[in-house]
């Protein structure tokens, strides 16, 4: 079995979801369960519906939902040519409409909201199951999602049950090559509808493959794969052949859009290789994250804004057992994750990325601390694998950052990681000095 998950801008339109009809539907192909995101824009649509009801606005839910459905109606026309196949298209994605207009009778409840939130991708897989089938006339399954992937009580996927539940749901087809599922949906421990967060459909191709023993994982986006550093401000970046799984992680978290942080996690567990492909060039290489890892020290540069950095002063008490563990205590009572943390004799200083409840922190921290905070910082963060640095990587990097202010330095917490904050304003410059110092060839 091999598992293919394809992002919202793949099938993005009746063109783009023919394209991906095209990658998937070949007999030669083997065994595969094809994991579909939303259309692009529509989770974000929904979103947005779901928000107008949460503030009471009615009509103009009532009226975006209507926009959407007419988008489905022209794209359902465009794709399914055949007008009784496009009838029965549309008769479907009319009741997915209506599931949302249902909610709209009475204020939404935060279980009303992730039924909207859900319809998307049951939107595009039906999309592309009646197109495989009923135009290109192969067989397909459209497998419900929701029947095996489930959150256990802590809201993280049950991997025991998906695995029970996938193998059971597909029992009943032995002999059938092509499974269409949606990925990001999900339900509760409860069992109510529920997702795995915004970009969660590549968290579904990951679980799902771990579930079915799959060979390979592959992830279809528009890019070429992993890229050295942003090509959006780095000009001449090139995809990363290959990364081992702790590579892709430290990436896929500091900044890399094309992977969802938490996507590795199962394919690593069962070392399933998963490789990253573009639609728009099926034939390119990619890139292959595994167990293995490529030659180069320093593989890839990848920058993450947003954050905040606060420095916890305190000379009296910092040495004194127990006082990180009063600072990270103030942290974890208000839910929010340190990325990066440096401590000098008589200072700490630690970044977050979620400043929601920055005042609530620092008014505790205040109580036996001094505390500054510098905010607009960004993290930029060298993946590879560190511990081969024979050529020191590691001081070409710094060498390369030499006009460039460094805020704070992390090094050697993982052999995968050197991450360095500078101010955002710096980012760009900071990008483009370590491209040249580090990957011009
Ligand atoms: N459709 C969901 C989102 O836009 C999940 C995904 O695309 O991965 O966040
Ligand atoms: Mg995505």
């Amino acid at each position: 079995m091999k598992v293919l998950k394809f992002g919202g801008t793949s099938v993005g339109s009746a063109q783009r979801m023919r394209e991906v009809a095209e990658l998937i539907h070949a007999p030669h192909l083997q065994r595969r369960i094809v994991v579909l995101s939303a259309m692009s824009g529509t989770t974000n649509a929904l979103v947005e519906i779901a928000g107008l009801l949460f503030a009471g606005n009615v009509a103009a839910a009532t009226a975006n939902v209507e926009t959407l459905r007419q988008r489905y109606h022209a794209v359902a026309q465009e794709l399914l040519p055949e007008p009784a196949v496009a009838d029965e298209a549309i008769e479907h994605l009319d009741q997915r409409f209506q599931s949302i207009l249902d909610l709209t009778s009475a204020p939404l409840s935060a279980d009303g909201e992730r039924v909207i939130l859900a319809q998307g991708e049951l939107l595009s897989t039906l999309l592309v199951h009646r197109y495989v089938t009923r135009i290109l006339g192969r067989p397909a399954v459209l497998l419900p999602a929701l029947e095996f992937m489930r959150l256990d009580v802590d809201d993280e996927p049950d991997a025991a049950y998906i695995r029970e539940h996938l193998a059971s749901t597909l029992a009943p087809y032995a002999a059938e090559q092509l499974f269409i599922t949606q990925g990001y949906i999900c339900r509760s421990a409860q069992g109510h509808i529920d997702n795995l967060k915004r970009g969660g459909s590549d968290y579904s191709a990951s679980l799902i493959g771990a579930a079915a023993n799959a060979e390979e994982i592959q992830i279809w986006t528009d890019i070429d794969g992993l890229h050295n550093n942003d090509p959006r401000i780095v000009k001449g970046t090139y995809p990363i052949r290959e990364l081992s799984f702790d590579e892709a992680a430290e990436l896929a978290y500091f900044g890399a859009k094309i992977l969802h942080p938490s996507s590795v996690l199962p394919a690593r567990q069962h070392g399933i290789p998963v490789r990253l492909l573009n639609t728009m060039q099926p034939e390119a290489p990619g890139t292959l994250i595994s167990a293995k890892t490529g030659a180069e020290a320093i593989k890839a540069v990848a920058a993450k804004d947003g954050i905040t950095a606060i420095n916890v002063k305190s000379s009296r008490m910092l040495l004194a057992h127990g006082f990180l563990r009063t600072i990270f205590e103030v942290f974890e009572r208000y839910r929010t994750s340190i990325d990066m943390i440096t401590t000098s004799e008589v200072a700490v200083s630690l970044t977050i990325d979620d400043a929601t409840r920055l005042p609530l922190i620092l008014d505790e921290l205040q109580r036996f601390a001094s505390v500054e905070v510098d905010e607009n910082q960004t993290i930029i963060c060298l993946v590879g694998n560190l511990e081969q640095d024979a050529h020191g990587a590691a001081n070409q990097a710094f060498a390369a950052l030499k006009d460039i202010a460094v805020r704070m330095i992390s090094y050697g917490g993982s052999p995968n990681n050197i991450s360095i904050l500078v101010h955002t304003n710096d980012k760009t410059r900071a990008l483009q000095a370590l491209n040249a110092g580090l990957f011009q060839r």
